[in-house]
């Protein structure tokens, strides 16, 4: 039996599915990774810079230009790809019960999950956050303000500073989040983590959680990952084309 079959086998009989899903699934939508060879942030460090909470709060020319870069962006459109479309199509199935993703793209929830579902435990670039009340709304509110020329936008509550709804570094992750994810991990029967290097604490973790917990854990990813010994499963292939099959796998053996 192929090792997609194997897997299918697992995921149609297993009462609770969990799924992390990292930059791998996003790169078939056009979205680069970070820190690959040609990741933003290693042909750009200027870049990593605008992601760190201590530059984001005391350069106000940083915040400025980011700002402007991302009205330019605006018009770029992103879509979910097959393997997101894949993961909707397990949930419809009733084979995934919690999606964590280390994606801030939005791309998971744009794609069709119910949001009580989907963990973005590294945040969301869809919303923009106050750093002083914590108050939240979407993206494109601000950059509406942006675009009507003011160059850095403050909260119109409380005047606090505004920020992208990532976690940048500097700053901690939602305990809530993180809470969740790692009991998802532990109570599953089945652990899939998808274009992940799973090279990144906390989240590296959670196979191992998922593991001593007797779970099977699956790793799908172009390339070997920090945790592939674990794993009962390692499938290295692109998730636009290992993903479709996949879950069409799972329904023949739902039917
Ligand atoms: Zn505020």
């Amino acid at each position: 039996m192929s090792d997609v079959a194997s897997v299918a086998g697992w995921i149609a009989a297993a009462g609770h599915v969990t799924v992390l899903t990292g930059a791998g699934i996003s790169t078939d939508s056009g979205i680069p990774d970070y820190r690959g060879p040609n990741g933003v942030w290693t042909k750009d460090p200027a870049a990593e810079r605008q992601a760190t909470i201590d530059a984001w709060v005391s350069d106000p020319d940083l915040r400025r230009d980011a700002w402007q870069f991302r009205v330019g962006n605006r018009g770029r459109r992103i879509e979910p790809n097959d393997g997101h479309r894949a993961l909707v199509e397990l949930e419809r199935l009733g084979r995934l019960d919690v999606l964590i993703t280390q994606n801030v793209d939005g791309l998971h929830l744009e794609a069709g999950h119910e949001p009580h579902r989907v963990i973005e435990v590294h945040g969301t670039i869809r919303e923009v956050q106050c750093l002083r009340c914590g108050d939240r709304q979407p993206t494109s509110v601000v950059l509406d303000r942006v675009a009507e020329g003011e160059v850095d936008p403050h909260c119109l509550d409380c005047g606090g500073l505004l920020k992208s709804g990532t976690i940048s570094f500097g700053q901690s992750l939602n305990p809530v989040d993180i809470e969740g994810a790692d009991e998802a991990a532990r109570s599953t029967d089945v652990f899939l983590a998808l274009g992940t290097s799973l090279a990144v604490y906390p989240v590296a973790l959670l196979p191992q959680y998922a593991a001593a917990s007797g779970a099977r854990v699956v790793i799908i990813n172009a390339e070997p990952t920090a945790q592939d010994s674990l794993a009962h499963v390692v499938i290295n292939d692109g998730l636009g084309a290992v993903l479709p099959a996949l879950v069409a796998e799972v329904e023949v053996r739902l039917a």
